[in-house]
């Protein structure tokens, strides 16, 4: 492994597709908060904390990201290309500690640098926090297994083999993939259960359903096509706000007087409040008086908002 040499922790890329932390559970942010005053109590320095790892990109990354088309109802997605240049240094392991040292303040880091592909990042981040740090959740742990198995080269490997890509029991990585081949071969793509039957409605066995769990009518489809990006959307902005909240309390209005200016806590609860009202009005159930049709119990739209559908 080479030695670990100081980056600034602005010039490292964070890629939440790398991170596999449940960020919005409250034990990671306490967790945050610990490490942020142990950085404060060193004096607002990385100290003791284990280097982070990061891949130098030997080749540059290009991606498509889906993201609603931005109408207002969330009707479609578009695909954006993205990518990450040759020379930009992604971050792979130490999402946490980086997380900690923006409370904190603390602007360096040292680093284990690789040289390598955005494959060589993502295989370091499968790995990441089995070693040190707060343990992996089994639900963290799934959530690996699922980015590992979503690569085709990785689909037929062995438990074993996924074990020690995940750093995880081999028993952990085969009951896991029991699961998941279940799941795909019987139940909706999302993996909210079976799909009941539905009057009148078609039921294919990999027809999306709606937060009841029936079908969505197709030509529903597209309304409830953006939901899951919006609704990552809104956990990354609670996410911000958290973040800025804690920013804020932790020794930020002393290090950063510009907190001063801005009565965070208003702005903060305005975020929550705007993701609240977004989350509230995208579609969340077909309608059940006319299946999609439009009709007066459902404004004409074919579904009910999560509001309506309270
Ligand atoms: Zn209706």
């Amino acid at each position: 492994m080479p030695d670990p040499v100081k980056v600034a922790i602005s010039d490292l890329v964070r890629d939440e597709r790398l991170r596999f932390r449940d960020t919005y559970s409250s034990s990671l942010a306490e967790t945050v908060e610990r490490y942020a005053e142990a950085m404060v109590d060193y004096g607002t320095t990385w100290g003791e904390f284990p280097p982070l790892v990061a891949v130098w990109l030997t080749e540059p990354h290009e991606w498509a990201e889906e993201v609603p088309d931005g109408d207002g109802r969330y009707a479609k997605l578009t695909r954006l290309p993205k990518s990450y240049p040759a020379n930009a240094l992604i971050l792979a392991e130490g999402f946490t500690r980086c997380a900690a040292a923006d409370v904190a303040g603390v602007v360096s880091a040292p680093a284990v640098i690789h040289p390598g592909t955005w494959a060589d990042a993502e295989r370091l981040a499968w790995g990441a926090n089995s070693r040190h740090g707060r343990p992996r959740s089994s639900a963290e742990t799934a959530r690996v297994l699922d980015s590992i198995l979503s690569r085709p080269e990785y689909r037929a490997a062995t438990g074993s083999e996924l074990a020690k890509l995940a750093c995880c029991s081999k028993a952990t990585a085969n009951r896991h993939r029991k699961a998941r081949n279940e799941k795909l071969s019987t139940s909706a793509p999302d993996g909210v259960g079976s799909v009941p039957e539905t009057p009148g409605v078609a039921t294919a066995a990999s027809a999306p359903v709606d937060a009841r769990g029936y079908a969505i009518p197709p030509r529903l489809h597209a309304h409830f096509a953006g939901v899951p990006a919006a609704r990552r959307l809104t956990g990354q902005l609670r996410d911000t706000a958290a973040k800025l909240s804690k920013l804020a309390n932790v020794g930020g209005r002393e290090v950063h007087p510009s907190f001063a200016l801005v009565d965070v806590e208003a702005a903060v609860a305005d975020v929550l409040k705007a993701v609240a009202w977004v989350e509230s009005m995208l579609p969340a159930e077909s309608c059940r008086s006319c299946h999609g049709d439009g009709c007066v119990s459902c404004d004409h739209r074919g579904y009910l908002t999560a509001a309506a559908a309270r």
